[in-house]
């Protein structure tokens, strides 16, 4: 199949007017101007029209099960507030809330251009199903936690290994997810990081998310310390940040995803660029909280790997005019508007090519190049090529057209 457009947009090479994307079976064969392709091959086209054609969206940091949550939660006075007041909506809901909740975000996701999600899945019963249901590359990160509870980290570890390989991978992966340094043990954290090395699999943790935690780890004191001091041993306290703490606990490294990184300490930067990391962040829920600036030039600037994730819509602002939606072009405006230097260009890179590093998948999701996969996406455009990436990042509501291994997951109209 021959997809026409007016402009595509491959991220990891220039836009091409009156282009082309050469499609065979789940994979891209070439990207190049329509007449050219079209004059080599004699094979169906589907001509989308006025269109950007740029690769699905890579959203590397999410938790669909949280969607209907959306706006219910007001921004707190304190982190932890936050976490009694999500652990509180939580216990109200049975698990058919749960599956329909997910099931919301992944529609939700794939209506507004993300073909390749990383969700932390804390509801290990759905997942069978819910994968199932939605034609988005899924990686499902298993939530690990513990504090409360009180189980034992083989345990946990165990269960959550069983979990991942019960399930029918198909377009997407797995991989664990321990929560935070706060919210696991040290232990768990060490575990965690060792069975994924062996497995191949990549990890995930929130870590340096709000001043609370870092005060906690850096100082032993603070509104997280109080609180959780009555709930989990605090000896791994007062040993410097929490980024010094996942180092600590060999979780570091070039499968590890560090999500947030708000609140850095010296050399915290150069710790994640050593170990290989990778940094998600989420510009909505960043706002929500009013968390101090994302340290984006000083992780640049040693060469991390900067990722964008939608979080969840737990962490937005209830609103009666626009009701938030779970979107990774909303995210892009959301980083656009804090970071005006940022060109809609590098933007985009973010939101595909840093994405599908992070998530191991460099050279096939995230970008339209010869054998990357066909994970194409379509968004209004009559400008321009010069305006192209910032029609992308300025759109809002749906995309014209997702397709996804091939596959039309949002047909085009006819
Ligand atoms: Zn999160």
């Amino acid at each position: 199949m021959l997809l026409r457009a007016r402009i595509v947009l491959p991220i990891t090479a220039p836009p091409v007017e009156d282009g082309a994307v050469l499609i065979s079976g789940d994979r891209v064969l070439a990207v190049g101007r329509f007449a050219d392709l079209h004059a080599q091959v004699a094979v169906p086209v589907t001509d989308l029209g006025e269109v950007v054609v740029l690769p699905g969206l890579v959203n590397a940091h999410c938790h669909l099960d949280y969607t209907h949550l959306a706006g219910r939660l007001v921004p707190p006075r304190t982190f932890p507030d936050w976490i009694k007041a999500i652990l509180a909506a939580k216990a109200e809901w049975d698990l058919a809330a749960f599956s329909a909740s997910w099931r919301a975000g992944a529609q939700s996701l794939l209506e507004t251009g993300t073909t390749t999600v990383a969700n932390i899945e804390a509801m290990p019963p759905l997942l069978a199903e819910c994968r199932a249901a939605t034609p988005l590359r899924v990686y499902s990160f298993l939530e690990m936690t513990g504090i409360r509870s009180g189980r034992s980290p083989d345990s946990i570890l165990e269960e959550a290994i069983h979990t991942a390989r019960t399930l029918t991978l198909g377009h997407g992966g797995v991989g664990l997810s321990p929560h935070a340094p706060y919210s696991t043990t040290p232990e768990l954290m060490r575990k965690a990081a060792e069975a994924a090395r062996r497995k191949g699999w990549r990890t995930t943790t929130h870590v340096g998310e709000s001043a609370a935690e870092f005060d906690m780890f850096m100082y032993r004191r603070g509104s997280m310390f109080d609180w959780l001091e009555s709930q989990r041993p605090m000896e791994d306290c007062g040993f410097g940040s929490p980024v010094q703490h996942l180092e600590r606990c060999g979780i570091l490294g070039s499968n590890h995803l560090a999500v947030h990184a708000n609140y850095l300490w010296r050399g915290d930067a150069e710790r994640l660029a050593a170990s290989g990391s990778q940094v998600v962040h989420c510009p909505s829920s960043h706002a929500y909280f009013g968390h101090r600036c994302f340290p984006f030039d000083e992780l640049t600037a040693v060469g991390v790997n900067i990722a964008l994730g939608t979080d969840s819509l737990a962490s937005t602002r209830p609103t009666r005019s626009h009701p938030p939606v779970l979107s990774l072009l909303e995210e892009l405006r959301q980083l656009q508007a804090t970071n005006s230097m940022m060109s809609p260009q590098r933007a985009l890179e973010l939101a595909t090519a840093h994405g599908a590093r992070a998530l191991g998948l460099a050279g096939q999701a995230g970008e339209l190049r010869e054998g990357s996969w066909a994970d194409v996406i379509a968004i209004p455009h009559s400008g321009s090529i010069e305006a192209a990436p910032e029609a992308v990042v300025h759109h809002s509501g749906r995309v014209t057209a997702s397709m996804i291994a091939g596959g039309w997951a949002i047909p085009p109209k006819e």
